[in-house]
């Protein structure tokens, strides 16, 4: 396959004119994360020359994991936090990938529409279609939302596979006990050393049923130490198809925050998200402040399933990832055959 590079690296200067100073780098990479073509961005941080290798040292474990999650090999768009950059992957069509490296404080919205803008158009170069390199300036609040709405068409999971994956998140005060939650679940925990350098894990792990056909894959994100840092849980929080709200029965303001805080940031960040309610730590019960009955008609209110857990003895943490499975079921699985 011969890709007009000379297109390529004209539609990078254009992405690198319209983001600014905001670019530290931007690489155009394939599937297994080789770099095709590359450029520096007119931020101070640019100025180190040995940006792009360090950056694209980062990229490949990156990607290869966030595909290899994925069954059917698609995933959008992802962030990804380092301590001193922040990443944005998005895949340009079915061979490349477009990652634009930013300052680790640097904000993404703004950013986004000509990443997508962008990876539309090197989709097209790599296709051999034709396209103009030039990315226009979006000004207007419609632009951006219609590219928006093309990218939301582009991000629905391709449910004809038979084996459906799913990004799954969870929301709730530090220390309620999430991560517990998804190491007990997942088990082999594999992910340990990943969270440390990238801020996120990314776990996987599939969830079937007797008598079912369909089988559902959750790819499991867990935010390391950083969930306090808005910027980083709005993109966490986003593009997510299921998520576990949790709080800890033994710590009321962790239950006064679901509904305070959480359920309502994360409906923002992603509106079709399928919830459920997890009330954790079901073990400690001397120390227990919230009732059961307190979960539940909080759920209610909310329009959720509850189930209470512990991470600890390992009570009813399958359950809640199962009950969570038949509710996407039924939701995303059951209602493409009708
Ligand atoms: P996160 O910040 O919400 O991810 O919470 P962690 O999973 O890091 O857990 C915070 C603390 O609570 C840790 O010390 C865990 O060992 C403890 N913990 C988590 N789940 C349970 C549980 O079900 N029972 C008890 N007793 N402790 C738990």
């Amino acid at each position: 396959m011969s890709v007009d590079t000379k297109k390529l690296t004209a539609l990078l200067q254009w992405y690198k004119q319209s983001l600014g100073n905001e670019l530290i780098a931007a690489l155009v990479v394939n599937r297994d994360g080789l770099v095709m073509d590359s450029l520096i961005g007119s931020s101070e941080k640019s100025l180190n020359e040995e940006i792009i290798s360090g950056v694209s040292g980062l990229v490949e474990p990156v990607l290869t994991r966030i595909t290899e999650e994925f069954s059917s090999g698609s995933f959008g768009t992802g962030t990804f936090d380092t301590e001193d950059y922040r990443f944005i992957f998005c895949e340009a069509g079915p061979e490349a990938i477009l990652v634009t490296v930013l300052d680790a404080i640097a904000g993404v919205d703004p950013v986004f529409p000509y990443a997508y803008l962008a990876s539309e158009k090197i989709a097209r170069i790599f296709d051999g279609r034709t396209v103009s390199p030039v990315i226009p300036k979006l000004v207007s609040e419609q632009d951006i939302k219609q590219i928006q709405r093309k990218v939301d068409k582009l991000q629905k999971i391709n449910i004809k596979s038979g084996e459906y994956a799913f990004k799954l998140i969870l929301g709730g005060d530090g220390a309620v006990g999430k991560t517990s939650m998804v190491h007990r679940y997942v088990e082999n925990n594999f992910a340990t050393d990943y969270k440390s350098t990238i801020g996120t894990s990314i776990m996987k792990k599939n969830c079937s049923f007797e008598g079912l056909e369909s089988s559902v894959r959750f790819v499991i994100w867990d935010l390391a130490g950083q969930a306090q840092f808005k910027r980083v849980r709005q993109s966490y929080l986003a593009n997510a198809e299921t998520g576990i709200l949790v709080y800890d029965v033994t710590n009321r303001i962790s239950f006064e925050n679901v509904n305070k805080n959480w359920h309502s940031e994360i409906k923002k960040a992603s509106p079709n998200i399928s919830l459920i309610l997890v009330g954790n730590k079901i073990d400690l019960e001397n120390d227990r402040v919230v009732s059961t009955e307190e979960g539940e008609s909080l759920a209610q209110e909310l329009k959720l399933s509850y189930i209470e857990t512990s991470a600890k003895t390992g009570e009813n943490i399958n359950d809640a990832f199962k009950m969570l499975a038949l509710q996407i079921i039924k939701k995303f699985i059951v209602m493409e055959d009708v």
